[in-house]
This record gives structure tokens, sequence and C-alpha cells, in this order.
């Protein structure tokens, strides 16, 4: 669980839709996967295990022209200390839930304008489907979990017992 363990993405779930309704100080746990953390103030979260936090933010498509309506937006929660995950939310999001059906080949994030590459690989017997793009350590594959798929290096994949 490297590539996106900075933050757990069902946390992240949890409080980008429900965070906001928390009282300022309040403490609550992600009920996926129990950790627990407090709302340190405004749009900020606090784990209280380790101390970081994380605070809402958003990306913003382009303004619609003359159709009107609002900017199509994407938000994440990013890190007050400056340590983000390797694998933007957005990316991850896609990929997880894209990646396995998309065509070999390249592909371009809408949201944060990242190249990824991919391709299928046989892993353990498995054919499986594997993302790369510049910068990054090695290549992804997906993996599932107890709860929820999740991107892990290719080396560090373990094929499903059933
Ligand atoms: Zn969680
Ligand atoms: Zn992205």
């Amino acid at each position: 669980m490297s590539e996106r363990v900075i933050l757990a993405d069902c946390c992240e779930d949890w409080i980008l839709q429900w965070g906001g309704f928390y009282p300022e100080g309040g403490a609550f746990a992600c009920p996926e996967c129990a950790t627990e953390w407090t709302k340190a103030r405004g749009s900020a979260f606090r784990r209280v295990a380790d101390g970081r936090e994380f605070e809402r933010r958003e990306r913003r498509g382009p303004r619609p022209g003359s159709a009107g309506g609002d900017a199509a937006a994407f938000p994440y929660l990013a890190s007050v200390h400056g340590h983000e995950p390797n694998v933007e939310r957005c990316c991850a999001k896609i990929l997880l839930t894209h990646g396995a059906a998309m065509r070999e080949g390249s592909f371009v994030c809408p949201v944060c304008s990242t190249r990824w590459e991919k391709r299928s690989e046989r892993l353990h017997g498995l054919r499986v489907p594997v993302f790369e793009r510049e910068g990054l350590a090695g290549p992804l594959t997906i993996q599932a979990g107890r709860t929820r798929p999740f991107l892990v290096s290719v080396s560090e994949y373990s094929p499903p017992r059933d």
C-alpha cells in the first residue's frame, strides 16, 4: 500500500463528502478503516495518530463560455506539510475506475494533465493492467484490497486469493 499511503482513499472520500458537517474541533473516525481525525479549523483536518494535517482544495476546469453554469471542480485533500501522495487523487480515481478497461497507449488525466501510459503484463499468471508515468519510481497496477481496490507498484502486487 505504498502509493497513496500518505492518505488512505477511504479517509479522503469521507472527509471530502462529510467533513464539512463536523464542528471545529470535532472528533470522528473513518468508518472504513477506523482512523481517528479531528477537524482542526475551517477546511483543515488533523489525523490524530501522527498529527498530520490535510486541507480541502479544488482543481477547477475552464469557465464554461456562453453556455454558462459553473466550472467543473474536483476536490481533494492536500497535505498542509507538503508531503503529497505520488499519485494525484484525480489520477488514482480514474485509473481505479476506468484503468482496467482503458485502451493501451497514452492517457492524459483531464484534471491534472498527467500523461499515463497503459499496457498489460502477465503477473503471477494473470493478465493485469499496468500504468506508468514519468517521474514515478516504477509501474503501478491495481490491487484488490479488503474493502476497495488501490494502486500498488507492480513489484508489490499479490494475486487475489480466490
Ligand atoms: Zn479511512
Ligand atoms: Zn490527475
